[in-house]
């Protein structure tokens, strides 16, 4: 079942790529799998997928124990100050950069562990209350300021949109979101590549792969749904 859902998905990727004349190739599929057990994950492993998503550095730990270590961990949700320690070195991208503070307490952990983290900016394009991440209107004051940190490399932007019924609805962030990652990579500062567009899950991943996403960010529609609601 895992595999037909996985599958699906991929298609759809494929379809919406060549509807936007983008390579399929150029976007990657996350499968998001907090709050699934092991088993599952090892299902999705097993249909070839390497890069798996998680929103608590707890669950990411736990599981990389488990599980095969060629997977690449990406943290996904707010990250407390607190954890950077434990997840650092264990994350291949953390996503959800979500303040300057945030950002230099993982400058300080990669230093003392001799590694560079890459990272993505967060950002609450469509200026929801009840969501992280930096205001448009704040990046190109905070950009070089992040940029500037040590063992910090910044590789693009990532956003979660509004849940709408219609995901048409969400094209106008998905765009907002590229444009600004394009904006601030025509900045070339160093230690910041700006060619990473984090967006897209089960309600709109095909709009934001039209809109240029590279990595889509899909849960649901792969392990269906899930029992508790962390978010
Ligand atoms: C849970 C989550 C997803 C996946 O959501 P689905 O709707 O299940 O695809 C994607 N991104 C973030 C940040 C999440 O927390």
């Amino acid at each position: 079942m895992l595999e037909e859902n996985l599958k699906k998905v991929q298609e759809n990727i494929v379809l919406a790529a060549k509807r936007a004349r983008r390579n399929p190739d150029d976007i990657t599929l996350i499968a998001v799998s907090k709050t699934k057990p092991a088993e599952m994950i090892k299902e999705v492993y097993d249909c070839g997928v390497r890069e798996f998503g998680e929103n608590k550095v707890q669950e990411i730990l736990q599981k990389s124990e488990l599980l095969p270590p060629d997977i690449s961990w990406h943290m996904i949700g707010h990250l407390q100050r607190n954890k950077v320690k434990a997840v650092i070195g264990r994350a291949k991208l953390i996503h959800s950069v979500d303040s300057v503070r945030l950002a230099e307490e993982i400058s300080k952990q990669a230093f003392n562990s001799g590694i560079v983290v890459n990272i993505l900016l967060e950002v609450n394009v469509a200026g929801e209350e009840t969501k992280y991440g930096f205001r448009p209107d704040e990046l190109n004051d905070i950009f070089p300021k992040i940029a500037a940190l040590p063992n910090i490399f910044i590789r693009g932007l990532m956003t979660s949109a509004p849940f709408v019924a219609d995901p048409e609805d969400n094209r106008i962030y998905f765009r907002q979101l590229k444009q600004l990652c394009v904006d601030l990579r025509n900045k070339n500062i160093d230690n910041t590549s700006m060619d990473v567009l984090s967006m897209g899950m089960t309600n709109d991943y095909e709009v934001a792969v039209e809109e240029g996403a590279t990595c889509v960010r899909v849960g649901t529609a792969i392990f269906g749904e899930r029992e508790y609601n962390f978010e």
